[in-house]
C-alpha cells in the first residue's frame, strides 16, 4: 500500500475506532455478547475460506506434481503478498498481512508434505516391515545380535570371530572392508579382499553378513560377497549411494549420521525407498552432543520415535554410539527393551592390537559376559550353535 493512502486509512480507522468507542462506551452486556458471537461467526467464515483455499491449492499441487514440478514457487508467492499488500484496507500493518499470510502458505505446503505420506513411514504403511535375509527375520520379533569386528583384517581373525558367534549361535557377522577413517593415515580396510575374507568365513560357519560400502560404485561387486549393504553413519546423507543401493534389492543397514536429526535419517531411508527398495533396517549408534563421557551420546529415544514414524526395523550400535565397554551390557538391555529389533557390536580376538577401534571392541570373554547377560534378562533368547 503507499504511504499516503496507509496513514489516510490509518487516520480514518483511528477516527471510527475513537467514535466507536464513544458510541459503545455504555454497551450492554447484550451487545457484548453480540459482538463475541459476530467474532465467531467471521473465525467460522475464515476457517471455511482456509479449507476451500486448501482445496484449491491441493488440485494445484496434483497438477504440478503430475507435471514433475515443485509446489513450492517463491515467484509466485510474492505475487500474491504483493497484491495482498496492495489490496489492504487497514487497519493491519502490511507486515502483518505479509506474515499472516506467509503463514497460510506454509501451512498449505506442510499439508502437501503431509498428504504425500512417506514410503517408510508409518501412516502410508501400518504393519511393521520385516527383512528376511537368508532365511533370517529382522523386525520380526525376535531381536537379532550382528557381531563382528570392526574391521576385516586376517582370515585368522575372521576365522576365530567366526567360531565365537557360531557358538554364540549368532547369525549376522559384521566386518568393515571399507572403512571411513577420520584421518587419512589411518587404516582404509582391505576392499574387496576383505569382503572375499568375510564371505569365506560366512560360507564356513553359515552366518548372514553386513558390510559397509562407501561408493556407489562398489555396490555391484559387493553384491557378490555380503547379504546387507551397510550404509556408514557418514554417508548418511551420500545420496548418491542411497540411490544406488536403493536400486538394489538387498537389505540395506541405514546407519544414523553423527549429527543427523531423526527427520534426516527418514529422508534419507525415503531416498533407498523412493528407488524401489523398502529392505531397510535403521540403526541408532549415537550422535554428537557436548558429551564426553562416551564417543557419541547414544539417543534412546530415538528407537521408539522410529519404530512409531515408520514401519522399519531399528537395531542400536552399542559399540559406536558409547565407545566404553564397561557400560554396553545395560545400555544393549536399555537398548532392547525400548523396541529395537536388535544390537549392532564389534568383538575382536585381540582388541589390543585391532587395525582400527581398537578401545571399544569386546575380546571374546567379555563377548560371552555381554551375552550372558542378555540371555540371562531374557532380553535375547537362548539359541543353539548355527552349525554344531
Ligand atoms: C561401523 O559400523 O563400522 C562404523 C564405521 O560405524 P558408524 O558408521 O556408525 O560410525
Ligand atoms: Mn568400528
Amino acid at each position: 500500500m503507499r504511504a499516503g493512502s496507509q496513514a489516510r486509512l490509518a487516520a480514518e480507522w483511528r477516527r471510527r475506532t475513537r467514535e466507536n468507542i464513544k458510541g459503545e462506551i455504555d454497551v450492554t452486556e447484550d451487545r457484548l455478547k453480540e459482538m463475541r458471537t459476530e467474532l465467531d461467526t467471521i473465525n467460522s467464515e475464515l476457517l471455511q475460506l482456509l479449507s476451500k483455499r486448501a482445496d484449491v491449492v491441493e488440485r494445484i499441487g496434483h497438477l504440478k506434481h503430475a507435471r514433475g514440478v515443485s509446489m513450492y514457487d517463491p515467484e509466485r508467492e510474492k505475487e500474491q503478498l504483493e497484491k495482498l499488500v496492495e489490496e489492504n484496507p487497514g487497519p493491519f500493518p502490511d507486515a502483518a498481512i505479509r506474515h499472516l499470510f506467509k503463514q497460510i502458505f506454509q501451512a498449505s505446503l506442510g499439508l502437501e508434505d503431509q498428504q504425500r505420506k512417506l514410503l517408510v513411514s508409518r501412516a502410508r504403511t501400518v504393519a511393521d516391515t520385516v527383512v528376511t535375509v537368508r532365511g533370517v527375520e529382522i523386525g520380526g520379533g525376535k531381536p537379532v545380535i550382528v557381531a563382528g569386528p570392526c574391521s576385516v583384517e586376517t582370515p585368522e581373525q575372521m576365522e576365530k570371530v567366526g567360531q565365537l558367534l557360531n557358538a554364540q549361535g549368532i547369525t549376522f557377522m559384521r566386518g568393515g572392508a571399507f572403512k571411513p577413517r577420520t584421518s587419512p593415515y589411518d587404516f582404509q580396510g582391505l576392499g574387496e579382499p576383505g569382503l572375499r575374507m568375510l564371505k569365506q568365513t560366512a560360507q564356513q560357519f553359515g552366518f548372514v553378513t553386513i558390510s559397509e560400502i562407501m561408493n556407489p560404485a562398489d555396490v555391484e561387486m559387493a553384491l557378490q560377497y555380503i547379504d546387507v549393504i551397510q550404509v556408514g553413519a557418514r554417508n548418511m546423507q551420500n545420496f548418491d549411494l542411497l540411490k544406488a543401493v536403493g536400486s538394489t534389492r538387498v537389505p540395506v543397514l541405514l546407519k544414523r549420521g553423527l549429527s543427523a536429526t531423526i527427520e534426516e535419517l527418514i529422508y534419507a531411508a525415503e531416498y533407498i525407498a523412493s528407488k524401489g527398495n523398502e529392505k531397510i533396517i535403521l540403526c541408532e549408534r549415537g550422535i554428537r552432543t557436548y558429551e564426553k563421557a562416551t564417543r557419541n551420546t547414544l539417543d534412546i529415544s530415538a528407537v521408539p520415535i522410529l519404530k512409531q514414524e515408520t514401519h522399519l526395523p531399528v537395531l542400536v550400535d552399542v559399540t559406536h554410539s558409547t565407545g566404553r565397554k564397561d557400560i554396553m551390557i545395560p545400555v544393549a538391555k536399555a537398548a532392547l527393551a525400548v523396541g529395537a529389533d536388535g544390537v549392532m557390536v564389534e568383538v575382536h580376538p585381540e582388541p589390543s592390537v585391532a587395525l582400527s577401534d581398537s578401545k571399544q571392541q569386546m575380546n571374546f570373554a567379555e563377548f560371552t559376559a555381554f551375552m550372558d547377560a542378555l540371555r540371562a534378562g531374557q532380553f535375547i533368547a537362548s539359541a543353539q550353535p548355527v552349525n554344531s
